[in-house]
């Protein structure tokens, strides 16, 4: 028999009216590089998003089931679009502003936004895209920025301020599907052409719930976090939407997002929170081991995104800093998993469980597949690619304005779990270690070689800035590993040093034979290790 409760739509529209009004009173700050940043409250954010709402589809015609696009950075203007567009029954869609040009006319032609909202200090790299984006008719434009290279295109330029002036303060929000689309985000396309991954109201809100509990981020309205994860990519991990849920304050970087300016807007606005890729943190590290600055007030950072080095942790531990590891992609909304240690252990006990990639809360199930599509054992030492199941993970990627949603078979399983193309083991009490991405295993003479352990070990060394390790081509064992090592500042060190000191925690068969010295480790659009751009350097594996 059914039950006898209420069935109440999950809405980002309950979201905004919930954070507007309860939580009226908490900050969106946005850093300006001038002697003050700007804030704004969530009541005001609200009204705002209401208006944008009543602009979009009174002025620029947006219709439900609309993307609308934002090429924007993190800042109080794109929580207001992360709001309007989606409670007004129109698609969130967020472009990538680090992606090359050609992925992003893709995208756009992709989706077919005919609206896009930008930044104007990020119009150098919209205006040369326009003429290859047909259905672009609007572009609506906010904060600073020189409005010229949008001259002679053909598309209708609105000012943000102007379209919001005198509008209704209220909208006639629609009762919508709570399976409804509401916001969307393209891989990074690594592989082939970028996919678009579209999550739903019922989604985005279950997810929100999640990275608030305490389990995951666990923060209040007395907490501020600092907002480093893009909005242009994977939600933010889901904060905007988060912390409109329970109050807490953000602390958005806007463009900067570099180690100087980041160090001081922790030590001026001494957020309690922040989320971000390893090498942001990395950055910082060197940052205010150089000039030293007040980290004090961060009690817990989100580290994920990457494998997180262990003696990253150690260091930012050392500065009074917690680091909770974190596990998610762009189809799992991102939150996978997090690793908060079990109960009753203490500090030397906890370690081996924080360096994991976490535990998975109740709305993720997981599954660990071997070679052969067997299932595997939770026993901590079986190794297979993890296939993930629940209510804020994708089960298919968008089709285009006018093809049906696709699951490549490398992707989906016939029986409906996501394959997440990482490898790994789960202990017995449900912590996720990843070894490695299944394509960046190194196989050499028929065993495995994790790249991610050689990292890790290699930059445990105090000489060692970033290391990134990848499978070259080898004539005896088919593959063996090649480590690209950045140097700190002054440092030198050689490769026997560098070997010896490896050996120390790596199996000898395993030690990397072929070394280079490198300026910086290549990154992707999101800030991640590109291996795919190292390999490519190093595809004859000639050097020695
Ligand atoms: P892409 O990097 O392909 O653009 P995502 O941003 O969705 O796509 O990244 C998801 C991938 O990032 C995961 O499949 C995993 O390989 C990697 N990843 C995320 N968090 C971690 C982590 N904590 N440790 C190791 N790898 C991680």
């Amino acid at each position: 028999m059914l039950s006898t409760m209420q069935d109440v739509p999950l809405l980002v529209t309950r979201i905004l009216r919930h954070g507007m009004t309860i939580h009226g009173k908490s900050q969106v700050t946005t850093w300006t590089g001038e002697a003050e940043p700007h804030r704004r409250s969530f009541a005001e954010i609200g009204l705002r998003a209401t208006r944008l709402a009543g602009a979009l589809r009174d002025e620029l015609g947006v219709q439900q089931d609309e993307r609308v696009a934002t090429l924007m950075w993190n800042n109080a203007e794109h929580v207001e679009a992360y709001f309007a567009i989606p409670s007004m029954g129109a698609v969130l869609h967020t472009l990538n502003l680090r992606l090359p040009p050609e992925q992003l006319v893709f995208i756009v032609n992709h989706a077919a936004d005919r609206v896009v909202l930008v930044n104007g200090t990020l119009l150098p790299l919209l205006a040369p895209l326009l003429p290859h984006l047909p259905t672009v008719e609007h572009v609506v434009v906010s904060g600073i920025g020189d409005r010229s290279a949008l001259d002679g295109l053909n598309v209708r330029v609105h000012e943000y301020e102007e379209l919001l002036e005198g509008r209704s303060d209220s909208y006639d929000w629609p009762e919508l599907d709570e399976r409804q689309a509401a916001a969307m985000c393209y891989t990074s396309g690594t592989t082939g052409d970028p996919k678009g991954v579209v999550y739903s109201h019922r989604s985005l809100y279950l997810h929100s719930m999640q990275v608030n509990m305490a389990e995951s981020m666990g923060l209040t309205d007395k907490d501020t976090t600092l907002v480093v994860v893009p909005q242009f990519h994977v939600n933010a991990w889901g904060l905007p939407h988060a912390t409109f849920m329970t109050g807490i304050n953000m602390l958005m970087p806007d463009r900067f997002l570099q180690p100087a300016p980041l160090a001081e807007m922790i030590e001026r606005e001494k957020p309690s929170h922040a989320a971000a890729v390893p090498t942001i943190w990395q950055g910082l590290l060197a940052e205010v081991t150089a000039n030293p600055r007040d980290l004090s007030s961060m009690k817990q950072v989100t580290i994920g995104g990457a494998a997180c080095p262990p003696s990253l942790m150690e260091a930012y531990d050392k500065l009074g800093v917690r680091v909770c590891h974190a596990w998610g992609m762009t189809e799992t909304s991102p939150l996978g998993t997090m690793a908060h240690p079990p109960a009753g252990l203490s500090a030397e006990e906890e370690w081996p469980y924080r360096i994991t990639q976490g535990r998975f809360p109740a709305g993720v199930e997981a599954r660990l597949v071997g070679p052969g599509g067997d299932l595997l054992p939770w026993d901590g030492a079986s190794a297979g690619e993890l296939e993930v199941r629940g209510n804020w993970i994708a089960n298919a990627y968008y089709g285009g304005a006018s093809g049906e949603p696709f699951q490549p078979e490398d992707k989906f399983s016939a029986d409906g779990w996501l394959k997440t193309g990482d490898v790994g083991v789960i202990s017995p009490d449900g912590y996720l270690t990843l070894t490695d991405r299944a394509k960046d295993v190194i196989k050499s003479g028929g065993e495995w070689i994790s790249s991610v352990e050689l990292e890790n070990a290699l930059m445990a060394h105090p000489e060692v800035a970033e290391a990134a390790v990848v499978a070259v081509p080898d004539e005896k064992w088919g593959e063996r590993p090649l480590a690209t090592v950045v140097l700190k500042d002054g440092a030198t060190v050689d490769y026997t040093g560098l070997r010896e000191f490896l050996s120390q925690s790596i199996a000898k068969w395993q030690l990397p034979e072929r070394w280079t010295i490198i300026d910086a480790v290549p990154k992707t659009s999101v800030g991640k290790f590109d291996k795919k751009v190292i390999r490519q350097q190093y595809a004859d594996g000639a050097l020695e």
